[in-house]
């Protein structure tokens, strides 16, 4: 078995096709006319263009606008001028051919993108690469592997998949996709999760492993693949592959089904975006409500911030279209491990523990805080927005948000703009600082919606990102369960709304002892909302204290685990 990055859930089994893209062979020639040779280069460049507006419209239509966005950011690059102005410049002046001009421009931009290191920079690095061989493929007359006409039953095995070659999968035909490269985050398998095809990524040297008809099996939820298994490992994938697509396909049952528990209790579950476009996927999973709303997803994938009209656009946009329901929005949270190269964050020594989130937004107020938070305002005419602060460890941070947003609100009135003059201001509980003194909290903010990735990492005093301590990662250690525990009794005590938008709250095992401790609102992934629901529906938070007050007397993480993954089986 190997082990990549499950970066599309469902199990993909299939005959291994092995896509590559033949290297192209680029000369540096002389040529004598150098003005004859521009417009050879011009002329692929156009060619380049149609082709790639034809695939994004294709795209567009089959998928979604959102999954042509990639192809239009190459449409972007190829009618950049700076771009094309040095290929011209290094073949008027070098007299270069147009093949060896764009491999020398292209990788040059595509190796300074890649050396900056960050994930976005890599998809960067991929799209420019990726427009180089489409240009000088089109000079040179070699026609693209066509993706489109697979088998039906294929999987798909490649070194890393561009954009341009995802983007001529069709579903019907491709039953899983495995990548030595990219990740969870990258182009390709953001493509394979809208197509819903079960992929595994960055999984190094797995094309040594394979060839062209082998019988490879993944799951994209594990992030394993297996080649030519024995007939026993293969029904048992066989098995679990019904079994997935069964249980996708009774969730919908789901839909337009209250979450309420057997004994009456309402709870609200609501879906984690990053972006505008993500609404259509709380929607179809029907979401009651957006619980987080990551904004530091608009800052991200761009040279410069957006301005404060770009991001009102992007919150009334999913304020109008959950129509009334509730969408918390979170103000800006980057530092850490979100970097955002514009911003002029410099490196932190302990990035984790450092200048992010609140405290970063408090010192930048007028460049960063104000512009957003007079958004947020703005749009909240449109729709039941709230904000919700991260990274808030003391009453003070927060005092001083409230204070700038009274501001905003005084200065808006001033103007005439309209706004919700009764919006709710909330926090994340994420530190903990902030648990510790989520009484103190409780009187003073409108709600609370806890963020145990965080949360969890700073309990324990943990890295969320370091392979070497995740052993100690777990939201089910007894301190981050009484922390849990903790934070939402102060909030019943109070009265205010408590809520989780960290990735416990569409833990299966977790969710029993949510509903006992009174958790109102769970915020997860849109397609896990169906799957929660259809557990909220099945217990009876009376009989689930028992299960709690068990969880909570043992002393280690391991005896939490078993005994709750004993009792969601059970
Ligand atoms: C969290 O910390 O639990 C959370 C939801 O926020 P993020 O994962 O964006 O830090
Ligand atoms: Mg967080």
């Amino acid at each position: 078995m190997y082990k990549g990055t499950g970066a599309s859930a469902g199990i993909g089994i299939g005959r291994a096709v092995i896509v590559e893209e033949k290297e192209l062979v680029i000369k540096r020639e002389t040529v004598t006319d150098p003005a004859a040779e521009i417009q050879r280069f011009k002329g692929a460049l156009e060619v380049s263009m149609k082709q790639t507006e034809a695939l994004a419209e294709d795209l567009g239509k089959r998928v979604g606008e959102k999954e042509a966005e990639i192809l239009k950011g190459h449409i972007m690059l190829l009618s950049d001028p700076m771009l094309v102005g040095e290929i011209e410049t290094n073949i008027q002046n070098e007299c270069m051919n147009a093949e060896y001009a764009i491999e020398s421009v292209c990788t040059m931009y595509a190796d300074m993108f890649a050396s900056m290191g960050d994930e976005l920079m890599q998809q960067r690095a991929t799209d420019m690469r990726d427009i180089k061989t489409r240009m000088q493929k089109v000079l040179l007359g070699v026609a693209s592997v066509d993706i489109a006409a697979l088998p039906a039953g294929s999987v798909i095995v490649a070194k890393d998949l561009t954009p341009s070659m995802t983007a001529g999968i069709n579903p019907a035909n491709v039953t899983g996709i495995i990548t030595e490269l990219g990740g969870r985050t990258s182009h390709s398998a953001i493509l394979a999760r809208a197509l819903e095809i079960p992929a595994v990524v960055a999984l190094g040297g797995i094309l040594e492993q394979v060839k062209d008809g082998d019988m490879a099996v993944l799951d994209g939820t594990e992030g394993t693949v297996l080649i030519n298994p024995d007939d026993a490992v293969l029904a048992e994938y066989q098995n679990k592959r019904d079994a997935f697509l069964k249980e996708k396909k009774d969730l919908e049952q789901y839909i337009g089904k209250p979450s309420v528990t057997k004994d009456g209790v309402s709870v609200e579950l609501v879906g984690n975006i990053g972006k505008p476009e993500d609404v259509d996927k709380v929607l179809q999973y029907d979401g009651e409500g957006v619980g987080l709303f990551r904004t530091e997803f608009l800052f991200m994938d761009r040279d410069s911030m957006p301005t404060e009209e770009e991001q009102f656009e992007a919150y009334r946009k999913v304020a109008v279209a959950l129509d009334g329901k509730p969408v918390i929005i979170r103000t800006l949270d980057i530092g850490g491990d979100k970097e955002i190269p514009y911003m002029g964050l410099e490196k932190d020594e302990n990035p984790f523990l450092g200048y992010r989130a609140v405290r970063f937004c408090l010192d930048r107020k007028d460049d960063v805080y104000r512009p957003q938070l007079r958004a947020l305002l703005r749009a909240s005419a449109y729709g039941n927005i709230k904000i919700m602060v991260p990274l808030v460890t003391c009453i003070e941070e927060y005092r001083q948000v409230k204070a700038l947003v009274h501001e905003i609100m005084a200065e808006l009135d001033r103007e005439g703009i309209a706004y919700n003059k009764n919006i709710q201001l909330g926090i994340m509980v994420e530190t903990a600082a902030a648990s510790l003194i989520a009484d103190i909290f409780a009187k003073e903010v409108d709600f609370f919606s806890i963020g145990t990735n965080d949360l969890t990492q700073y309990t324990m005093s943990v890295d969320r990102g370091n392979d070497k301590v995740s052993y100690l990662y777990s939201t089910f250690n007894p301190a981050v369960l009484r922390s849990i525990k903790r934070i939402i009794t102060c909030a019943r005590e109070a009265g205010i709304m408590v809520g989780m938008c960290g990735e416990a709250a569409s833990d299966p095992m977790m969710l029993p002892l949510l509903l006992a401790f009174g958790l109102n609102e769970f915020s997860m992934s849109p397609s896990a909302i169906l799957r929660a629901r259809k557990m909220v529906t099945q217990y009876d938070t009376r009989e689930l204290q028992a299960v709690a007050d068990k969880a909570m007397s043992f002393a280690t993480t391991a005896e939490v685990e078993n005994y709750m993954r004993e009792f969601i089986n059970q």
